[in-house]
């Protein structure tokens, strides 16, 4: 059986993720930062679909944390085939008043954070010649967003780090692909002001916020063998945003 390890997997959109590969027949792995009640919910709705699954405390921005991570689900249940680099978080605010801590934790963990676990699974990936890495970017690293200089950052560099991870390493038989959500109803989005929230709601074209399940049904496609012939791209899902 083939191992899925879904970054940030124990809310959201992470979540539907990792449900989504276990009903597709896939081991899975999920990491969380805190909420370990989460994390074993996530796990207890992956294995009614009688595939193993596993989770692990593990900062995505730290190194050690990310290859102690990887030892371990290597160790428990395989190497990693399908990579989904999902964990992400914001710190809002104008540039003006961004503090360069808030700055920097947003650039670790959406960022670095892609970049670690990437590069813990690509071995393995190379000696199996095959490999699916999934990066959750956003819209907004594509178009810009105000009050959201750090995460649009982040977001854009995983599109660039997308792209050249799938140049250096498509004649090893591995895809990197990214999918930029729009506005997805989670936590993440939960806290925007209703004002805001509206806003956004008059910009897509489809006339609705978007679920995890529509991110997670493409996430499932580029990890299928019906995708096997797309890399280096960036799908947009936003409803037409
Ligand atoms: P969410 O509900 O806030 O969940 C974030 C997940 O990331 C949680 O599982 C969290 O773990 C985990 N996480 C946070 N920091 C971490 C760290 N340092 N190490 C490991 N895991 C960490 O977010 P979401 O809305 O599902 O977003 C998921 C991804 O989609 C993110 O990359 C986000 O940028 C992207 N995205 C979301 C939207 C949207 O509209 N929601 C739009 C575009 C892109 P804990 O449960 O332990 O906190």
């Amino acid at each position: 059986m083939s191992v899925a390890l879904v970054t940030g997997g124990s809310r959201g959109i992470g979540r539907v993720i990792a449900e989504k590969l276990a009903h597709a027949g896939y081991d899975i792995a999920i990491c969380y930062s805190g909420n370990e009640s989460a994390a074993q919910e996530t796990i207890a709705e992956c294995k009614k679909y009688g595939v193993q699954a596993m989770y692990i405390k593990a900062d995505v921005s730290n190194a050690d944390d990310v290859a102690n991570m990887y030892e371990e689900i290597k160790s428990l249940m395989g190497p990693i085939e399908v990579l989904v680099n999902n964990a992400g978080i914001t710190k809002d605010g104008l540039l003006l008043r961004m503090s360069e801590a808030d700055f920097e934790a947003v650039v670790d963990i959406n960022l670095k954070g892609t970049f670690l676990c990437t590069k813990a699974a690509i071995k393995d990936m190379m000696k199996a010649r095959t490999g699916r890495i999934i990066n959750i970017t956003s819209i907004v690293g594509v178009v810009g967003n105000p009050g959201q200089a750090n995460y649009c950052a982040s977001k854009a560099g995983i599109i660039g780090f997308t792209k050249s991870v799938a140049k250096e390493y498509g004649g090893k038989g591995i895809t990197a692909n990214a999918v930029a959500p729009g506005f997805i109803q989670t936590a993440m989005t939960d806290q925007l002001p209703d004002n805001v929230k509206e806003a956004y709601l008059k910009q897509i074209a489809l006339g609705r916020f978007g679920t995890p399940e529509d991110i997670a049904n493409v996430v499932e496609f580029l990890a299928s063998d019906k995708a096997s012939y797309i890399t280096g791209q960036v799908i947009e899902v936003t409803g037409g945003m």
